[in-house]
């Protein structure tokens, strides 16, 4: 049985750890090691919550859950908007709730249960004397870097960047929404998460980043501190969105997302917990659900298990399956941003479908459930009078011809037999998740260079491959000017349909 359990960071895994240990079992000592002050010296602005993350937490700790609850701001809807028209998306209803808040009931429900929090000074896990070290020090883990040859550490940093910033309102609804001036485009996530506060979470590609010059106001601006002057033009091209207001700021600075990825979380008596041990990206809204879940977990296994690194075990057991899962879906969440650029000039129902459907997450049927007239018009495109019930929608678009130069089908689903009578196509096999890195673009400016004939993009049957391949059937298409086609494994309508309507394909072919 696990006595003492030392934890390095008081973000929420480490303040939600403590808490759970010491609610399970008041014999085991729990000290968390802050480096900050507390919450008034956090990072960040507001993070979303999903309702069944707020299930979880409810099952594992209904007061604090109920705490965390009362604190949120919950209820808005989401606005697309578009270059020339907006679409709103309900039954986005997230809570959404303060860094700074959610760390304050955090850290009192742990004190609350006799966990001791020692703030203002930064802790290593080689002088922390405990039977088990949680390592909760968020993505730049001292911890982590410190034995990264165990952890077997992978770190990919992402193409896009991305400030954090608020406003001192509350934006009616939550929004995405993008501002260009000539080259630049600046893409805003925003959302409430108080009476007078929104997140502004703000992304720039490279182009931007070049031709706005942001790299070199960012050199000029010491570490730690705020990149004002990209503050200021960020303020210009949201002014609309701002109400002419501010952004606040809190050592506000551009950053790229991490993805990592380790071969182990525990070493020895020391294991990682939250973004120390595994990112998603923001996109998904899910890091604090993660390290929160992680810490059920954790906080389960250590006292449910004989030893410690048998509660290691069982920990990285129960949570490795769905935070791999989120970590792919976040992935493609990601690469949808940072393609915003080719989607932007779309109207915004046609983005609607798109961006519902973009982490593999939800079907076109799915999403027809919630919305059908927005899906109606978004469908409009592929020609013809849409049909009135939304589940005749995914027939329908099987069923439009494709008149493409150099490709004429009598549907959008078709037989290799089928296809190869109607045209010569050039086929390329893809299993890589990466459709925006370096073997991407090879094999992008390889198919350019063999004339105007469709594409197919075969590969193998499971999962992955097939996101894989409906991701750089969508590039091609984005980027090729002819038509595209995906294989797909055989009985997958829906999958079919959701590809042709959210614009990855232009048609699909079965064994
Ligand atoms: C732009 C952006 C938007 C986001 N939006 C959302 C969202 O909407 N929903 C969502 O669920 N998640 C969101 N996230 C992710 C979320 O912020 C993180 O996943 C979450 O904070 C992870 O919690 P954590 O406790 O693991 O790490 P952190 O919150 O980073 O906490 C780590 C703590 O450890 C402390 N620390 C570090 N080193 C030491 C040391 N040596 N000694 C003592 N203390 C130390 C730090 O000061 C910090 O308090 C977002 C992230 C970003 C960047």
């Amino acid at each position: 049985m696990t006595r003492r359990v030392e934890i390095i960071g008081g973000g929420p895994a480490g303040l939600y750890a403590a808490r759970l240990l010491r609610l399970k079992d008041p014999r085991i000592d729990v000290v968390v090691h802050e480096r900050t002050e507390g919450s008034a010296q956090t990072f960040g602005f507001g993070v979303g919550l999903t309702e069944s993350t707020m299930r979880n937490l409810e099952a594992a700790d209904p007061e604090t859950a109920e705490l965390l609850r009362h604190a949120s701001y919950a209820g808005h809807s989401l606005e697309l908007r578009g270059r020339a028209d907006t679409v709103t998306l309900h039954g986005a209803r997230n809570l959404a709730i303060g860094r700074a808040k959610l760390l304050d009931i955090l850290g009192e429900a742990a004190a609350a249960v006799g966990v001791r929090i020692r703030t203002g000074v930064p802790a290593d896990a080689a002088s922390v004397d405990a039977e088990a070290v949680i390592a909760a020090d968020g993505v730049r883990s001292a911890t982590r870097e410190k034995y990264a040859a165990e952890f077997g550490v992978r770190a990919k940093p992402g193409r896009s960047r991305f400030v954090w910033c608020g406003a001192a309102f509350a934006v009616d609804s939550a929004f995405f929404s993008a501002a260009a001036r000539g080259d630049s485009l600046f893409v805003a996530h925003a959302y409430p998460y108080a009476t007078d506060r929104s997140t502004f979470l703000i992304e720039v590609d490279d182009t931007t980043w070049r031709s706005s010059g942001l790299g070199e106001l960012d050199a000029r601006v010491p570490p730690g501190e705020t990149d004002h002057a990209s503050v200021a033009l960020l303020e210009r091209a949201f002014a609309a969105e701002l109400h002419g207001g501010p952004l606040l700021t809190n050592r506000t600075r551009w950053s790229r997302f991490t993805d990592l990825t380790l071969d182990r979380w525990s070493t020895g008596n020391i294991v990682l917990l939250g973004d120390a041990a595994h990112t998603a990206h923001y996109t998904l809204g899910s890091g604090t659900k993660l390290a929160l879940e992680d810490a059920i977990a954790l906080a389960d296994a250590l006292t449910g298990e004989s030893s410690v690194p048998a509660a290691f075990a069982a920990y990285e057991r129960t949570r490795r399956p769905p935070v791999e899962r989120f970590k792919k879906l976040a992935h493609r969440s990601q690469a949808w941003w940072d393609s915003y650029r080719l989607r932007a000039p779309w109207p915004a129902e046609q983005l609607a479908v798109s961006y519902m459907t973009r982490s593999g997450n939800l079907t076109l049927a799915d999403f027809a459930t919630e919305q059908p007239e927005s899906v109606r018009r978004a469908l409009a495109r592929l020609g013809g009078p849409v049909p009135e019930r939304p589940e005749e929608f995914d027939a329908w678009v099987l069923s439009r011809p494709v008149r493409e130069p150099g490709l004429t089908l009598p549907g959008r689903m078709v037989s290799r037999q089928e296809l190869d009578a109607a045209a010569t196509v050039q086929e390329l096999s893809w299993t890589d998740p990466e459709v925006w890195d370096t073997a991407a673009d090879a094999a992008l400016t390889r198919l350019n260079g063999t004339g105007g004939t469709p594409i197919l993009v075969t590969g193998p049957s499971d999962r992955d491959a097939v996101a894989a391949r409906v991701d750089m059937a969508e590039r091609l298409r984005m980027q090729g000017g002819r038509p595209v086609g995906v294989a797909l494994p055989e009985g997958e309508r829906s999958p079919a349909a959701t590809a042709v309507a959210a614009g990855r394909a232009d048609f699909v072919v079965h064994p």
